[in-house]
């Protein structure tokens, strides 16, 4: 009988990467790499982690490394390396820094598993997705950005809480970028089918697209010395489960566009369909005029940084 384990290579086992790995290990999805350029690191976190497994009753193998050879043949390799956001400092800030790390990391990565599907977490995550994908080349299927199955699930938690309900039963979506401009859409939101403008009024819907809008800052002010990666993780760890499975979710990912929502040679939060072979499919909603403009206002927010980067 062939024996035969799925592998997710991790890239930054920082604070997203290394919940991230727990996440894969726990739900027993995949074995995990967890790669760092902190010597002793990653590999002290997994050996952390892989001593936790009889306790959380698992199998799957956590190998700590600072060397690429480690990550052949992953068929996941999410890059959450790089500096993180501080008090004050805009995503855009991030950029030069990280930019340089990912595709550094995507293109060492890469080599080691030319079949890989690659997402992306590092922010600021559209411009740097964008980035990685020129560096690459890798067609759009094959490259994504996480940020909208975190935002969507934030909103989705600020729903549940405002109505006292359950966020199982909370649909939720959001589009855009992933800052201050990003597009929750209260229109396309239910509580098992209701849509939310018969459950609240109006008022009280922009007050929790405010607060999705501004949900990273709000953790990052409360904890001043980290930002978030609970959730992040989660969110991440949800679409590893989507490829891994072959589940065909429908989820707001950071896709390379060409043509979509009338934009074209950009990354921004569309609903992809996601399965194992990545994105299989954009799917294009029928949006207002205001919401289109919308998206349009956040695409173009990405690509003056995109412009601003490659000077
Ligand atoms: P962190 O500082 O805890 O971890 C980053 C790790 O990257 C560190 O361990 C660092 O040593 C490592 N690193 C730096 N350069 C590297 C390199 N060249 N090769 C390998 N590893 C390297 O940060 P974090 O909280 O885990 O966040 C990671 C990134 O994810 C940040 O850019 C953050 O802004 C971003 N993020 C994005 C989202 C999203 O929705 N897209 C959500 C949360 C965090």
């Amino acid at each position: 009988m062939l024996c035969y384990s799925p592998r997710v290579t991790i890239v930054g086992a920082g604070r997203v990467g290394s919940t991230l790995a727990q996440r894969i290990a726990e739900k027993n999805l995949a074995d995990v790499v967890l790669l760092d350029i902190i010597p002793g690191m990653p590999q002290g976190l997994a050996l952390d982690l892989m001593e936790a497994r009889g306790i959380e009753t698992h199998n799957r193998k956590i190998i700590g490394t600072n060397d690429y050879a480690d990550t052949f043949g992953s068929e996941i390799v999410v890059i959450a390396a790089g500096i993180k956001r501080k008090p004050g400092m805009s995503r855009d800030d991030l950029l030069k820094t990280n930019a340089l790390i990912v595709v550094e990391a995507t293109l060492s990565a890469i080599a080691r598993s030319p079949d890989a599907i690659f997402i992306i977490i590092t922010n600021p995550v559209e411009v740097i997705t964008y980035l990685a994908r020129q560096a690459t080349s890798l067609p759009r299927d094959r490259i994504m950005g996480m940020a909208g199955v975190l935002d969507s699930a934030r909103f989705q938690t600020f729903i549940a809480l405002e109505l006292g309900v359950s966020p199982v039963d909370v649909n939720a979506m959001v589009l855009g970028s992933h800052g201050d401009l990003m597009l929750p859409l209260p229109r396309y939101c239910t509580v098992n089918g209701i849509p939310i403008t018969e459950l609240m009024d109006a008022a009280t819907i922009e007050r929790l697209v405010e607060r999705t809008r501004h949900g990273g800052a709000e953790i990052v002010e409360l904890m001043q010395t980290g930002s978030a990666f609970f959730a992040p993780a989660s969110a991440t760890c949800l679409m590893v489960e989507a490829i891994l499975r072959n589940q065909s979710r429908l989820l707001p990912i950071a896709a390379y566009l060409q043509g979509e929502y009338g934009l074209d040679n950009i990354c921004l939060g569309v609903p992809c369909r996601l399965g194992c072979g990545g994105i299989d499919t954009v799917l294009e909603l029928n949006l207002t005029d205001g919401e289109m403009a919308a998206l349009h206002t956040s695409a173009e927010s990405v690509r003056e940084s995109i412009e601003r980067y490659l000077g």
